[in-house]
């Protein structure tokens, strides 16, 4: 298989995800960002065990990736606690290779799988798209709007039949529209939603890429379906 079709299959796979990382050793979570946002997914980051207990607790990421030793609350507890609360967003913690604590303790307490520091990017995205696929979290209901047809476990679309290529990224902010149809969202909560809370580059971005899902997936159909509301955001509605 070629090289290109493997990178294509793999954003395939896991564009669209979030992933909430709690790690306070700031070099190793920004490379981790990194690493995961060049592969579509989107990253929020909290150095703070607390901090990171509270986010989790959201319930809107995918799966959360804990480091162990955390100023606040170390990476078990939140595990633990989590559990106990009967939050059950898949967890991959990370564990340092002469760390205090064993790795079984890590499934003990309710992780599902771990990583043992140092790892690459390929391995973590790897792993992460597998505790994806084994916890079956990625939605399974196909969403429609009129004559378009959303599957975002197979991250596919199409409209009156005609399957329409798109992005992770494109493909992200049109899910985020359509699962909360009729709504009208922001600018800034589409921006927290497909690029995480600590995007800091132009906010302008999710303007450029409602313009990519209309070039795609309305104009050739003669289709209005991505709707502006000057003044306060974007919505998806079935006008033609
Ligand atoms: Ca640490």
């Amino acid at each position: 298989m070629p090289r290109s079709q493997v990178g294509f299959r793999w954003e395939v796979q896991t564009g669209g995800m979030r992933v909430l990382l709690v790690e306070d050793e700031e070099t190793l979570a920004d490379s981790i960002r990194r690493g995961l946002e060049a592969e579509g997914i989107s990253v929020d980051h909290v150095a703070d065990g607390s901090d990171g207990l509270w986010r989790a607790r959201e319930g809107i990421f995918d799966v959360l990736v804990l480091d162990i030793m955390l100023p606040g609350m170390n990476g078990y507890e939140i595990c633990r606690t989590l559990r106990d609360e009967e939050v059950w967003t898949p967890i991959l913690m990370l564990t340092a290779k002469d760390g205090e604590y064993d790795e079984a303790d890590a499934f003990e307490l309710g992780a599902d799988d771990y990583l043992r520091k140092p790892f690459s990017h390929v391995v973590l995205v790897a792993r992460l798209r597998s505790l994806l696929r084994r916890s079956g979290s990625a939605p399974a209901k196909t969403l429609t709007v009129g004559d378009l047809v959303v599957d975002p476990s197979a991250m596919t679309c199409a409209r009156d039949g005609v399957a329409i290529d798109l992005t992770p990224r494109e493909f992200a902010v049109l899910e985020v529209l359509l699962r909360r149809s009729p709504s009208v969202l922001s600018k800034h909560e589409l921006l927290d939603a497909v690029w995480g809370m600590d995007f800091d580059g132009d906010p302008n971005i999710v303007e450029v890429y409602v313009g990519y899902l209309r070039r795609k997936i309305d104009r050739p159909f003669g289709a209005e379906t991505v709707r502006t509301v000057r003044g306060v955001g974007y919505q998806i509605a079935a006008v033609r």
